[in-house]
């Protein structure tokens, strides 16, 4: 018997219990009062936009890749089906870096075309915009799964080593952990604290829908898919590889085949962001009432 069906036998269920679950569900936040996704200009940008560079990432590693603010990049899909860990910070001040929590208040617990990676307090700011998104088509299947999530944290060698009790240096954390440490020219102790909560891109999870456990099933990205993003201010990104390969079976270890995945960076035309402005920090007085 679980822990919690053994907790569950010993409370009694109130004889006002469907009454009290019948409360109509509220969105938390006024989304509609978020700046709108102007789709016209995106793609005025996309559609002027040409190849400036890319990165390879490898599989079980992580890369850096800089953004520009006004640039897009996309993450590619190549070889295999693979699933990439996302980090983002603020190319000028690596405290200032993406908040998985409050992109998923602010969105879902799966983004796509049209959402927007926010930062950290106290900056507050969209970081990037998806653009475009070839597993749009995906949305939420049977099992309640959908794909991009930001409800996964990333695969770290604390959490395997306490469930597995053995070091494997290859879990996201890690790559993201040496690829910060390698670019910056600091010790991965000095880059680790910097490391946070990923965008799991390509990745395929959900909540069971008996437990609300998190579960992982194999992504159904394929070779040339990609999600696309235009960088909202100057950024430096992290990609890494996951060890879990197409996360469909086990991760943090070497079981699995893995791909690389490439992130290609595009520069629009100077014509197509004329009226454009890279994103202000969030305007909140910040005295937190002292
Ligand atoms: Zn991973």
């Amino acid at each position: 018997m679980s822990n919690q069906t053994h907790s569950m036998s010993l409370v009694t269920e109130p004889t006002d219990a469907s009454e009290r679950r019948s409360k109509p569900p509220v969105v938390c936040y006024t989304v509609e009062n978020l700046p709108t996704f102007d789709a016209n200009f995106y793609d005025k940008a996309r559609s002027s936009m040409r190849k400036v560079s890319e990165v390879i990432v490898n599989p079980r590693d992580a890369s850096t890749f800089e953004v520009p603010a006004g640039h897009i990049f996309r993450i590619v899909s190549t070889e295999g089906s693979q699933v990439g860990d996302l980090n983002l910070w603020n190319a000028a001040d690596l405290n200032e870096r993406f908040f998985s929590g409050k992109t998923r208040q602010l969105h879902a617990s799966h983004v796509t075309t049209g959402d927007r990676l926010w930062s950290n307090l106290p900056g507050l700011r969209p970081m990037a915009t998806i653009t475009h998104d070839t597993l749009a088509w995906y949305g939420y299947d049977e099992d309640g799964a959908g794909v991009h999530d930001v409800i996964g944290t990333r695969c770290d060698p604390y959490t395997n080593f306490m469930l597995k009790g053995v070091d494997y240096h290859y879990c996201c954390h890690s790559n993201l952990t040496r690829a910060l440490a390698l670019t910056k020219g600091i010790s991965t102790q000095e880059a680790e604290p910097y490391v946070h909560d990923v965008l799991n891109v390509f990745m395929c999870t959900g909540f069971t829908l008996d437990t609300h456990q998190y579960f992982m099933k194999a992504s159904p990205v394929r070779p040339g898919d990609y999600i696309e993003f235009f960088a909202e201010i100057d950024l430096l990104g992290a990609l890494s590889a996951c060890p879990g390969g197409d996360c469909g079976s086990s991760h943090s270890d070497d079981a699995t085949t893995c791909y690389p995945l490439i992130v290609e960076i595009y520069k629009p035309s100077s014509e197509a962001l004329e009226d454009w402005m890279p994103q202000d920090r969030n305007a909140y007085v910040g005295t937190h009432g002292l």
